[in-house]
């Protein structure tokens, strides 16, 4: 049993500030977690609790059937039975891959010969055999980091926390090592728990993601759950880089605060939680909608109303951001091709309500402000919505 259970965990740092609160979170036995969040929303501080580095404040946290840090006990992390993989300082410059790797051997006292055995097959399990006696300053950041994770996994730990291992790798290699990393721990059974501020990592590697913010769960669940039913605003443009719209809610649809945006009821979709039918929810002010760039459809047009500010082409698609009167929508996945300063008619094909959402929260810059952000007074404008 390698399950880690975090049950109403907060922490408090010294001076007060709250890094975890009320946190719970169960990792289940083999489960592959990865946690992403904002800067500053507590991850590392999460995983820091889990490896026993800081003590929370209220709350317990067990890994298997063991207690390992409550009011009355706080183990020490040797004794925790984990492995860790950071993203920098992984490995000790001054020692050979060799020492490197056996160093949770030496510490747990298991003989010369043995930990020979094991350097070499935990070697060769991250495909570095044969490297026991290379100086870590002749090889590659992907091939260090691997260094790490044999550390890690060789004195067979029940569970391996993993704090943006695989940040600092450049693209083609992190993506190699991100699949090794997921047939490696699903080898040895690993039940894990991986932060990451990478979205499409975290979505590509978990069985299931929880959302961090402000030292809070968002939300938690399988990736494609999560994309296609964020529970919150916040979630809708971290996760899914949705442009979140403050506004209000009638019978007759959302209309934008300070912008002609209209969308008729037909297409809004309530958010998780507020019943099914978003419009009769008698939510007069303070909803923020969220747009997916899935929903927006571009169509290039001379006459539009809205120009194109950026375009990027990608593989799954354009990538678009599209200003239509201050109002910055993201397009995604409709292979346009629509230039940098083309003009173009909107048409938002859906939209989630979020009852009560903070519209201008700022979510890396993602979020548009509509309200300061208005079409100027008596100008003519397409409607933008499809009927
Ligand atoms: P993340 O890993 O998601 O970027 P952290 O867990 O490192 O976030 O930090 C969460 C919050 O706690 C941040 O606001 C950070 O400034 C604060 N914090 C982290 N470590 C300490 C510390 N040792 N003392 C005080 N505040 C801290
Ligand atoms: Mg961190």
């Amino acid at each position: 049993m390698s399950s880690v259970s975090l049950t109403s965990v907060s922490l408090a740092y010294p001076g007060g500030h709250l890094g975890l609160a009320d946190i719970d979170l169960r990792v289940g036995d083999g489960e592959f977690v990865a946690l992403i969040g904002p800067s500053g929303s507590g991850k590392t501080t999460l995983l820091r609790t889990v490896a026993g580095f800081v003590r929370p404040t209220a709350g317990s946290v067990r890994i298997g059937d063991a207690v390992v840090a409550d009011a009355s006990r706080c183990v020490e992390p040797e004794r925790r039975g984990l492995g860790m993989v950071f993203q920098q300082h992984a490995v000790w410059p001054h020692w050979n891959v060799g020492r490197n790797v056996e160093y949770p051997l030496r510490l747990a006292g298991v003989t010369r010969a043995e930990r020979s055995r094991r350097v070499s097959e935990a070697l060769e399990l991250v495909g570095l055999g044969g490297f026991e006696r290379r100086n870590p300053a002749t090889l590659s950041g992907g091939q260090r980091q691997r260094v790490a994770i044999a550390r890690a996994v060789i004195a067979r730990p029940r569970v391996l926390l993993l704090d943006e291992a695989l940040s600092a790798l450049d693209e083609p290699l992190r993506d190699r090592l991100r699949l090794e990393l997921r047939l490696l721990t699903r080898e040895l059974g690993l039940t894990v728990l991986h932060v990451t501020h990478d979205r499409s990592e975290a979505l590509a590697l978990a069985d299931r993601i929880v959302v961090l913010d402000g030292g809070r769960i968002q939300q938690q669940g399988a990736p494609d759950d999560v994309l296609r039913h964020p529970a919150s605003a916040f979630v809708a443009a971290f996760i899914a880089d949705a442009t979140v719209i403050g506004g209000a809610l009638d019978s007759s649809g959302f209309r934008a605060s300070g912008h002609d945006l209209h969308v008729p009821p037909d297409l809004l979709a309530a958010a998780a939680g507020t019943g099914s039918d978003a419009a009769s929810a008698g939510l007069a002010r303070g909803t923020g909608l969220a747009v997916l760039p899935e929903h927006v459809r571009i169509t290039e047009d001379p006459g539009g109303p809205a120009v194109v500010v950026s375009s990027l082409f990608g593989r799954d698609g354009d990538d678009l951001v599209v200003d239509w009167h201050g109002l910055r929508l993201r397009s995604r996945g409709r292979a346009l091709r629509c230039p940098a300063g083309a003009r173009v008619r909107v048409e938002i094909e859906r939209a989630i309500a979020y009852p009560e959402a903070d519209a201008d929260t700022e979510v890396d810059g993602r979020i548009a402000k509509a309200e300061e952000t208005g079409a100027a007074a008596g100008e003519l404008v397409r409607p933008i919505v499809r009927s």
